[in-house]
């Protein structure tokens, strides 16, 4: 399918590896002109160089900018490279994991920056842009702990929740009746750095095998296997679409049916 979406031009943040890669990877494969920002300049510049067939083949033109997109500055340096974004993904760490009497008022400050403040910066800075133009797609990512929280996932529940609540609001704003569609895409248990290091940490703190710990989450998964980012960015890509212009204001879950509810 032609997600019709070639030349638009495509921010993608957390897109050094993991789910913000994936949905680089698709972008590209659809002929989207991608920046990637990642914090790390030889990990995010090995990523694009790895995207560069598959971009001399869709025709897409990729940059890096090795930023902080949580902070001001690495804001102001993305959009100084380019002003105007037809889409725009926003991701960044999630998190660490704990327990609420550990984490003091600088630890919530900095969860809420990453992950809701940010990701309301990038659409306060490009949403009149794309309503401006006729078309504009926000994904953000956030976390199927948004719908089943995780209580050692307090940080990600709390912070996530209250972008979560805005982008409710915001999507169906005057926005959407110019074309502009925001939407959150909830990975469940995908297979990239974050999950092993969440299940190393666990295998470590319960004395077993790191295998041990993947082996009994990939049971409680009705799939009986983890996500890969691949079809992660699939997703993405397509809520990016023309097609998914009527998806607007949504919390699509792919967790390969552990959420165990009917809606
Ligand atoms: P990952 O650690 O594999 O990759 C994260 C990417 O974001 C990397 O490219 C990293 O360099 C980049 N990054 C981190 N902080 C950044 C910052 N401040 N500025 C710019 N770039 C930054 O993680 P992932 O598994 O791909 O997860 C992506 C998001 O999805 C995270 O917020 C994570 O909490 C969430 N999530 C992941 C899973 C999963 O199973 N993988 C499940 C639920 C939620």
């Amino acid at each position: 399918m032609d997600l019709g979406i070639k030349g638009k031009w495509a921010l993608v943040c957390g897109a050094s590896k993991g789910l913000g890669l994936g949905c680089a990877q698709a972008l590209v494969q659809e002929g989207v002109h991608v920046l990637m920002v990642a914090r790390g300049q030889a990990a995010l510049q090995a990523a694009a160089d790895a995207l560069a067939a598959t971009a001399a083949a869709t025709g897409a033109v990729v940059q890096v900018c090795a930023q902080d997109i949580t902070t001001e500055a690495g804001r102001a340096a993305v959009f100084a490279l380019h002003a105007d974004f037809d889409i725009v993904v926003t991701n960044a760490g999630g998190p660490p994991t704990g327990d609420f009497r550990d984490w003091d008022r600088a630890a919530w400050l900095r969860a809420v920056d990453a992950n809701m403040l940010t990701p309301i910066e990038l659409m306060k800075a490009t949403v009149d842009g794309m309503a401006a133009r006729g078309f504009g797609r926000v994904v953000n990512i956030t976390s199927s702990a948004v719908k089943a929280p995780i209580d050692t996932l307090g940080l990600s529940n709390g912070a996530r929740s209250g972008l979560t609540g805005f982008v409710a609001g915001l999507a169906r704003s005057p926005l959407a009746a110019n074309g502009v569609t925001i939407n959150n895409l909830l990975p469940g248990a995908f297979e990239t750095d974050r999950l092993r290091s969440n299940y190393q940490a666990a295998a470590e703190k319960g004395g077993e095998s790191l295998e041990a710990v993947a082996a009994r989450r990939r049971a409680g998964i009705p799939a009986r296997r983890f996500g890969n980012p691949q079809e992660f960015g699939a997703i993405c890509a397509f809520l990016c679409s023309q097609q998914a212009g009527y998806i607007n204001g949504q919390n699509i879950l792919a967790d390969g049916g552990a959420y165990p509810g009917t809606f």
